[in-house]
């Protein structure tokens, strides 16, 4: 009788739908082929270094508690490009034309399906200040928990994630340069504070072939803490792949605040143009 059904077992009409469960085990198990843990494995090198993007054996920067303000609620100086000061979006602009981000307290806040907003002007090497607060409650985890970016031209981002002990891959984590360089210490505060970024941010320029001559750099100091100093971007910030400089553009760049399902909120926005030094 055993026989019979071992036999049974074997015949492609069982084998087959067995096979197949368990391949979809299998894949489940993983999460998603290439995927180990919080990182991948199968993704390309990062040039000039021996880590995946998106490495999960990446070293996690030390975490290093911030004071407990920097420029938090800084006025602009006299020179500042006010971006949002509190009251209203008409400096930016959303998916459909308007930005529908949601407006309280003083603070903008990523609405529901409302996709991410840019600033409407566009500016070339400059100083830029914003805060954000990532969702008091903590749903999710990874790059799920408190997931934005502030995204220079829309390719070039400053990760923007609840990075109070949440475990992701470092180069994904919250002031990375997404997908390229985790940032030097790990400065979060804890979910639903406010948060500073100082950024001075150096557009890349192109020569007359279209050969890039001057790659783009940041320097971000979070919470008062540097974590970039000048380091220079290695292209655009894709997902699980390196980036490059194939598409020369102008220097002038729109800032873009990404919409990445969480109910993220910003405030106090403005900018400087970097000047050159002994011009009048
Ligand atoms: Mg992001």
């Amino acid at each position: 009788m055993m026989r019979v059904m071992f036999k049974q077992f074997l015949s492609p009409k069982y084998l087959v739908p067995s096979l197949a469960i368990g391949i979809v085990a299998v894949l489940t198990a993983a999460d998603a082929p290439g995927k180990k843990g919080v990182g991948y494995t199968t993704t390309p090198l990062i040039p000039g270094t021996k880590w995946h993007v998106h490495d999960g054996d990446r070293p996690a920067p030390p975490v290093v508690t911030p004071g407990a303000t920097f420029s938090h609620l800084a006025p602009p100086p006299s020179d500042a490009t006010v971006l949002f000061d509190g009251k209203d979006l008409s400096k930016w602009s959303g998916p459909g034309g308007e930005a529908k981000w949601k407006i309280e307290d003083g603070f903008m806040e990523v609405a529901p399906k409302a996709g991410s907003i840019q600033t409407k002007d566009k500016f070339a090497d400059f100083q830029l200040h914003l805060e954000f607060a990532t969702p008091a409650e903590v749903k999710g985890d990874s790059q799920g928990r408190g997931n934005s970016g502030v995204l220079f031209n829309g390719i070039y981002e400053v990760q923007v994630l609840d990075s109070y002990q949440n475990p992701t891959y470092p180069d994904g984590q919250c002031a990375a340069l997404y997908g390229q360089s985790p940032p030097l210490v790990n400065a979060s505060k804890k979910p639903g504070e406010w948060q500073s970024y100082d950024i001075v941010f150096e557009s890349p320029r192109w020569d007359a072939d279209g050969k890039i001559a001057k790659k783009a750099a940041v320097t971000v100091i979070h919470n008062g803490v540097v974590v970039h100093h000048r380091k220079e971007y290695q292209g655009t910030t894709p997902h699980q792949q390196n980036g490059n400089y194939n598409k020369p553009h102008a220097p002038e760049v729109f800032i873009q605040l990404q919409d990445h399902n969480n109910p993220m909120r910003f405030r106090n926005i403005w900018l400087r143009k970097l000047r050159d030094y002994d011009q009048p």
